[in-house]
């Protein structure tokens, strides 16, 4: 066995900050925008010179929340509802040996702001603190394959979630400013139905929490229904 160290070129920040609830593809919510933050070796306009004439980039990066908590020759897919178990090779899993994820994400921008230079991104599936080991444009003509197949997740998941807001969640979200696209992105979130799936198969209501950018968010399912109960500010 070869070892091989690896150094992070930069760092997400994300609205993500726990696992639950981050979609499990990239471009599912395309609220979702986060900044690449380069680390100091990596901080300068000539690393990315040529880059803000792509439209999409590649990221590869470490499950690092994940990473310590080692692999298995075989995972349960959630797409499979949890029941079906897979080669960790054949799915998008986190726990599979050396931790490397990889997500294909739009470049809104590329700024360079008090010395700092980062890049814009959306639809980001990306945990806030995630540190990126490579970065790459995405090669239309190469990377896009329209005749591909793709077994257990040959499709796009769709779900027939609904979501609503209380009055109270509702007045914070038109209160705050800074988030134009909060409630879309909140509800995008809930309709990926980010349930584990043995909860999915449960009756009767269950509470949710989870952090995005810095609210705590509580909502309530039943069924296919999603009730955001409570927002507040961390
Ligand atoms: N597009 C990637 C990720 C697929 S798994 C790939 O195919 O390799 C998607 C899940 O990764 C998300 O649901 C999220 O919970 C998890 N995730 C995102 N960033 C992470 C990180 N830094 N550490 C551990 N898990 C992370």
């Amino acid at each position: 066995m070869s070892d091989y160290q690896l150094t992070a070129v930069g760092h997400i920040h994300s609205p993500y900050k726990q696992k639950f609830a981050i979609p499990r593809q990239p471009r599912l919510v395309p609220q979702a925008k986060a900044k690449l933050v380069f680390c100091a070796d990596f901080n300068r306009e000539e690393f990315v010179r040529g880059l803000d004439d792509f439209s999409h980039i590649w990221l590869l990066f470490r499950f690092h929340e994940t990473a310590d908590k080692g692999y298995s020759a075989m995972v349960r897919p959630p797409r499979l509802g949890g029941n079906d178990r897979k080669g960790v090779f054949a799915t998008r899993a986190t726990f599979r040996p050396n931790a490397i994820g990889m997500s294909a994400v739009k470049l809104e921008g590329i700024e360079y702001v008090n010395g700092q230079l980062s890049l814009l991104l959306s639809g980001i599936d990306l945990l806030d603190g995630t540190p990126i080991l490579d970065i790459k444009p995405y090669l239309p003509y190469s990377d896009a394959m329209t005749d591909a197949s793709a077994g257990f997740a040959d499709v796009r998941p769709e779900t027939q979630m609904s979501v609503d807001f209380s009055e109270s969640a509702t007045q914070f979200i038109a209160q705050q400013k800074q988030y134009p696209e909060l409630k879309e992105f909140i509800e995008n979130v809930l309709k990926q139905d980010p349930r584990p799936a043995y909860k999915k198969q449960k009756d009767g209501e269950q509470n949710y929490g989870m952090t995005l950018y810095e609210f705590n968010i509580r909502w309530q399912v039943n069924n296919e229904h999603n009730y955001v109960s409570h927002i507040e500010k961390i």
